[in-house]
């Protein structure tokens, strides 16, 4: 009897971009499921909530089968031992990327040996791109809508309406 390789693909997702959206696409071709965990990290303040967040994620992925989401507060190694996840897929970017995404595999493997972290690296017209740059942009009331799917750019501009980016 062959397991089904299950994968846990755990971020912010504040919110999902294309380079995200990227990842999961590749990540659901490689694996039997995939289950996008918005983590809620008690150290950041986020623009959405873990709700809206999980609302987002689960409208730009309904047309990928194998591909769940989820929400959680604690660990990501506890998260995928509930899911009998064996995988843990996380998206390189840059070098800088590079040495906290180790560290964070290196940790992560003293508290689950079984658990493998995937690295993909991001394709390169989404090398710059992060949730953080987006939200930038929203803020001034710049367009997005290269950057995120169109519904995320709506929620944005609802967030940030063209007036309260004149005022600042
Ligand atoms: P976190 O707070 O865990 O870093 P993020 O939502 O910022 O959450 O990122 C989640 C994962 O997606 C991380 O592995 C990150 O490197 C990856 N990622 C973020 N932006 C991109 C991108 N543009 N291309 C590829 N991977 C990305």
């Amino acid at each position: 009897m062959t397991r089904s390789l299950l994968a846990v693909y755990p971020g912010s997702f504040d919110p999902v971009t294309f380079g995200h959206l990227d990842i999961i696409h590749r990540a659901s071709r490689l694996f039997d499921g995939v289950t996008v965990t918005v983590l809620n990290n008690p150290s950041k303040q986020p623009l959405f909530s873990l709700e809206e967040r999980m609302a987002q994620l689960r409208l730009v992925t309904a047309d990928l089968p194998n591909v769940t989401v989820d929400g959680f507060a604690g660990l990501t190694v506890d998260y995928a031992r509930l899911k009998g996840a064996r995988v843990l897929i996380r998206g390189l970017r840059a070098v800088s990327d590079f040495e906290l995404e180790l560290q964070m595999a290196h940790t992560n493997k003293t508290l689950a040996v079984e658990l493998e972290t995937c690295f993909l690296a991001t394709s390169n017209e989404y090398s710059f791109l992060s949730s953080s740059v987006v939200k930038q942009i929203a803020r001034f009331g710049g367009p997005v809508e290269h950057l995120v799917p169109q519904a995320i750019a709506e929620e944005l501009r609802a967030v940030f309406p063209l007036s309260q980016s004149l005022e600042k």
